[in-house]
């Protein structure tokens, strides 16, 4: 499928072509596509808006006038409105998020409400500007109102710091990180000398924060597989970090342990010994079969292992991750899996809809398999019924039918880092291979964000450790900028 757009037909008319066709290819030669080839065609032009869709031979088209007086914004939501609803028709879609297309519904919401809007006005921003269901509209609404008290205690100070491991026990077939095997010997000689740098990296930026007159208030050691590091590199870790950062003065400290085939007794003993209050073990599904289709080298019973020595070493605060719509899973499959996690009771269970990077286009064929993953999340009301409410919500591009990431938790239990990062509450300074820091400028809505890339494989990440380094000045150029001391507190 090709997308051919032309006129004013802006960025978000690509989008709104990719929530039916993900994967689309963008045609920008002047000439016609050749004959037989499918393509949707969006044109703005000074008078009239083209919404013009050929598949399998048949060409369906809707066009309507500009209107007046309209800004550049209007006309580019005009043509999406009109594309989306000649997509809906015509594939017999309506996708659940209608045609919003963000990564951040949730930040919508507060966005409005800053700028005073009451819920009636909210949800007519949902319901009728962006055709979301009513089901996702409420989704987001409750959402919302669990961050609300976390947003109003952000102090322009704060940020967050997150470690990056991009190590793992092995591939899973669905993974779109930069994580490498350790079993294979070139990335086990990899590990040593990147905790070394690491703790280099994590020491620089404990001085940066100092420099820029930040609090930390939050650590996130993820990856990739944290704990797939030997237990005398994670406790080389856990150590720079207890020397790095005032770790009672922390909300929250966060370290992944994925995966069971790396994380023994030991490992968690170490966790819960340098002051980690959350760690996530993350069954993914708990059919075996499953599993191994997707070259997760474990069962489900060392999930369930290792989550009970996880409790047994006396971790608290335990999230366990689950993917919608993995390959040979069913609705009844993926529904059993929660409520396997649910009888175990973590306080926090993240439900992911499996984003399918070259995901295919939508077909007749395969509209069905989409139809399952949104009955799956469906299933997701047996959260509700056991005490659990979503806290954080994201949707990746890729994903079919835009579907989203949830996570949910028991009251009082929420991953506050989460929330931090997917809503934009405070920067976040990275380490490590593939680590992105975001800075956020203290105390302003929408105000300046710069995003600073780390070398994305671990092996550019040595080599090129000195630029790593180097790159902490920008940190404080951008806060010799916008210093928090002198910002009050978001509204
Ligand atoms: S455990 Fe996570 S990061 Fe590692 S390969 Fe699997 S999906 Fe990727």
């Amino acid at each position: 499928m090709l997308l051919i757009k032309r006129g004013t037909a802006g960025y978000e008319a690509e989008n709104t072509a990719r929530l039916f066709f993900p994967a689309l290819k963008l045609w920008e030669a002047a000439a016609p596509p050749p004959a037989g080839e499918s393509f949707i065609a969006a044109l703005a032009g000074p008078h009239a808006l083209l919404a013009l869709v050929r598949l399998g031979g048949s060409v369906c088209w809707q066009a309507e006038p500009i209107p007046p007086q309209n800004s550049g914004a209007d006309t580019e939501y005009a043509l999406c409105r009109l594309l989306y609803g000649l997509l809906c028709r015509l594939t017999g879609c309506r996708p659940p998020w209608g045609m919003m297309t963000g990564v951040r519904p949730v930040r919508i919401i507060h966005d409005l409400r800053a700028a005073g809007a009451d819920e009636t006005a909210i949800r007519a921003h949902f319901i009728d500007h962006f055709d979301c269901t009513e089901e996702k509209y409420r989704l987001a609404m409750r959402i919302a109102d669990v961050q609300r008290p976390v947003l109003e205690q952000a102090a322009p100070a704060d940020c967050s710091v997150y470690i990056g491991i991009p190590f793992c026990p092995s591939r899973c077939s669905y993974c779109s990180f930069v994580s490498r095997a350790v079993t294979h010997p070139s990335v086990r000689a990899l590990v040593q000398p990147y905790v070394d740098c690491l703790c280099g990296e994590i020491a620089a930026i404990r001085r940066t924060a100092d420099a820029c007159g930040l609090r930390v208030r939050a650590l996130y050691v993820g990856g990739g597989t944290p704990t797939s590091l030997t237990a005398r590199q994670l406790e080389q870790l856990l150590q720079c970090l207890a020397a790095s950062f005032d770790l009672a003065a922390l909300r929250e400290f966060t370290v992944e342990a994925g995966r069971p085939d790396c994380t023994d007794a030991e490992k968690l003993r170490l966790l819960r010994q340098y002051g980690v209050t959350r760690i996530s073990v993350n069954p993914q599904t708990f059919s075996d079969e499953v599993l191994r289709g997707i070259g997760r080298r474990h069962t489900a019973q060392e999930i369930l292992a290792c989550y009970a020595a996880a409790r047994a070493a006396g971790h608290e605060n335990i999230n366990m991750d689950l993917i919608a719509g993995l390959p040979g899973d069913t609705v009844e499959g993926f529904a059993q899996s929660l409520q396997t996690a649910i009888g175990l009771a973590p306080e926090s269970i993240t439900v992911h809809t499996l984003t399918r990077k070259r995901a295919a286009d939508i077909t007749l064929e395969n509209r069905a398999t989409d139809a399952d993953v949104g009955a799956m999340l469906a299933r997701c009301t047996a959260l509700d019924d056991a005490g659990y409410r979503p806290y954080y919500l994201y949707r990746q591009k890729g994903t079919l039918q835009n579907l989203e990431n949830v996570g949910w938790s028991l009251p009082g239990r929420e991953g506050l880092y989460n929330i931090y990062t997917m809503e934009e509450v405070h920067t976040i300074l990275a380490a490590g291979a593939g680590g992105a820091t975001k800075l956020v400028q203290p105390g302003r809505r929408h105000g300046r964000i710069l995003r600073l890339y780390n070398c994305k494989f671990p092996h550019e990440y040595l080599a090129r450790y000195a630029e790593v380094l180097q790159a902490k000045q920008k940190v404080e150029a951008f806060y010799a900028q916008y210093p928090p001391t002198q910002a009050s507190c978001q509204p």
